[in-house]
């Protein structure tokens, strides 16, 4: 998470933000922009959360997110709407469908590897269980381990595993011995 979604946090907690990520709409500084209050009734709720891709807003109560946020009219289709004498309504049965900018996803997930590097090998903190392997591919002896409570395996430098986990190493060498006689 960089700076600009907790800034965006922020102000949605305010309740001066449209609610969806991708949206700049601003509560208050556009006066033609309609604002619309995340409903109450659990099942609609869902499906406005569903839609604005925050599964972390789940967790508020429907009654919270009604008061503290709000989706700008773009997110709806005409046919969301009812018009009530001069001005249009959304219907009860609303669901925001206007799906957001091609390139939004895109740059979200891009973002989200780019700061969350995942730590491999020794650096996971992980107990290793056993060596499933061996290779030199990369020039240098590597082993692939077998961590426990993981169900990844990733490689470690021989070298290293040698020094911390010798007789890990020195059982597998043993497994894979073959006497020639
Ligand atoms: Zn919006």
């Amino acid at each position: 998470m960089g700076d600009e979604d907790c800034e965006e946090r922020e102000r949605n907690k305010l309740g001066r933000c449209c609610t969806a990520p991708w949206c700049k709409v601003r509560y208050g500084t556009n006066g033609e922009t309609s604002f619309f209050r995340i409903p109450t009734d659990p099942e609609r709720c869902r499906k406005w959360i569903d839609y604005v891709n925050r599964p972390e807003l789940a967790y508020h109560s429907p009654e919270h997110l009604h008061n503290n946020f709000r989706l700008c009219a773009y997110h709806f289709r005409d046919a969301d709407y009812v018009s009530v004498g001069n001005h249009a309504r959304l219907k009860k049965t609303a669901v925001p469908s206007v799906p957001p900018p091609a390139d939004w996803t895109r740059k979200s997930v891009a973002h989200q590897q780019v700061s969350k590097p995942q730590p491999k090998g020794f650096d996971r903190g992980l107990e290793p269980e056993q060596i499933l392997g061996v290779t030199n591919a990369s020039g240098e002896m590597m082993f692939l381990i077998q961590w426990k409570g993981a169900e990844e395996a990733d490689f470690v430098k021989a070298s290293e595993c040698n020094v911390r986990y010798p007789q890990m190493v020195i059982s597998f060498y043993q497994k894979r011995l073959v006497f020639e006689y």
